[in-house]
């Protein structure tokens, strides 16, 4: 059988477990859709969750201290996913009671501008957590802005301080996005201590991070790159596969030991109809309408149609691990508040 027939066999056995996309992009859990096998992790019931906690523990904090915790979010330039993403944790800010602040700065503001901007804000008694939105325009350099934000007020967890911190086995503000996945697995009930999980991916802001937060529940942990020898002999050990590298579709069901747990961070649009068949098989037509409408579809880096016939449970792309991050990002702001306000 011929490269394309062999796929073209996987797809018509692939059945998918697809998510409901009815309006374009907001998922809805519809397992009744087509015989599966991995049951869907649901990160948006978790993501509400964890945002219904933290509006709790707001209101007790205003209580306490006649004051809401405030949180400054920075966007430089217009790049339109990376305003999407500021207006995004501005609008769960209003949802769980925080204050916010939106410091909207041209694509021309230079790295001085932008760290006086800093400077003023960690000066600031008023304001809790402080957030650049990433990436800046090449011309600036993120380390550097990274550095100058008070390590008191680094709610993203992205400031060395925090990353030793974090790496010593006491983080005082973990990484949004792996603090989110640790979040879906204790809720969804997956066991970490002892199970041996892989991170493909050691991005500063993903991988690493995940990584030593699976090692400090007692995981044992394993890291694989671009540079990693015969990649699926090593995530087929895997009991829990967490996927962060940005490639389409990239791990397939060869890459998957039977029954593992699959967390896909990725997020990637594709646009060509071939890769939409190939990664949701049967349920692709869904996807191409949304790429007719829109001129893309979002999709992780796992092959859903293929997991969904090896993995025990996996996230869907999107509704799986984007709104944990902005749930944890309210959760870090309210503890940067506590910790700056708190007695002591
Ligand atoms: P990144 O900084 O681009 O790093 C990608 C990583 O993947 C690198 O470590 C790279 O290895 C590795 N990699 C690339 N090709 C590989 C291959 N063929 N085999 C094994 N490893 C490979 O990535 P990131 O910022 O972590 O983002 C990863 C994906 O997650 C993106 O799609 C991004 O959009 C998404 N993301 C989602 C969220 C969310 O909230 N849902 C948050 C952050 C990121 P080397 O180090 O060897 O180059």
């Amino acid at each position: 059988m011929g490269k394309t027939a062999a796929i073209a066999g996987r797809m018509l056995g692939c059945r998918s477990t697809e998510i409901n996309l009815s309006d374009g992009q907001t998922p809805l859990m519809n397992n009744a859709q087509s015989r599966v096998r991995a049951n869907m992790l649901d990160g948006a019931a978790i993501a509400d969750q964890i945002k219904q906690e933290v509006r709790r523990d707001v209101e007790e904090f205003v209580r306490e201290y006649e004051v809401k915790p405030c949180l400054a979010a920075i966007l430089v330039g217009d790049d339109p996913a990376s305003a999407v993403y500021v207006r995004n944790k501005i609008r769960a800010c209003e949802e769980v009671g925080i204050r916010s602040e939106h410091h909207a700065l041209p694509a021309t503001t230079g790295a001085i501008e932008l760290l006086d901007l800093i400077r003023s804000l960690n000066r600031r008694g008023d304001v809790d957590g402080i957030l650049v939105q990433l990436p800046l325009p090449p011309e600036i350099d993120e380390s550097a802005i990274i550095e100058a934000i008070d390590p008191e007020k680094d709610v993203d967890g992205f400031h060395p301080i925090n990353i030793g911190r974090l790496a010593m086995g006491r983080p005082t503000f973990a990484p949004c996005t792996p603090a989110g996945i640790i979040e879906l697995l204790v809720r969804s009930n997956i066991p970490i201590a002892a199970a041996n999980a892989c991170v493909v991916g050691r991005s500063q802001i993903v991988g690493r991070p995940m990584a030593q937060l699976l090692l400090q529940r007692d995981a044992t942990v394993t890291i694989c790159h671009s540079r990693t020898r015969d990649l699926g002999a090593v995530t087929r050990q895997a009991d829990l596969l967490v996927v962060a590298i940005g490639r389409a579709g990239f791990i397939r069901g060869e890459h998957i030991k039977p029954g593992a747990t699959i967390v896909d961070v990725g997020m990637n649009k594709i646009t060509d109809a071939e890769t939409v068949r190939q990664m949701f098989g049967d349920l692709a037509e869904k996807r191409l309408d949304i790429v007719s409408k829109r001129g893309y579809t979002l999709v992780g880096d796992v092959n859903p149609c293929e997991a969904d016939e090896v993995a025990g449970r996996r996230t869907p792309v999107p509704g799986g691990v984007g709104l944990l991050t902005v749930a944890m990002l309210m959760r870090n702001t309210l503890n940067a508040a506590r910790q700056r306000r708190g007695p002591g």
